[in-house]
């Protein structure tokens, strides 16, 4: 599983962190991926606002 999150697009709102921390994490108002591979990844994707996480299946 391939995690990107775009800091360009990222509001800093702090959703993925609080659904899913084992994978993202906030640093200066942005998330900050800290995980390789969790079930709540998508989730966490799937609820940021604004579609900054990217998530890749291999
Ligand atoms: S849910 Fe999206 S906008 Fe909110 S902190 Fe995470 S990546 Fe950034």
């Amino acid at each position: 599983m391939k995690i990107k999150v775009d800091k360009e697009k990222c509001i800093g709102c702090g959703a993925c962190e609080a659904i899913c921390p084992e994978i993202f994490k906030m640093e200066d108002g942005k998330a900050k991926v800290i995980g390789k591979e969790s079930k709540c990844t998508k989730e966490a994707a799937d609820s940021c606002p604004v579609q900054a996480i990217e998530v890749k299946y291999r």
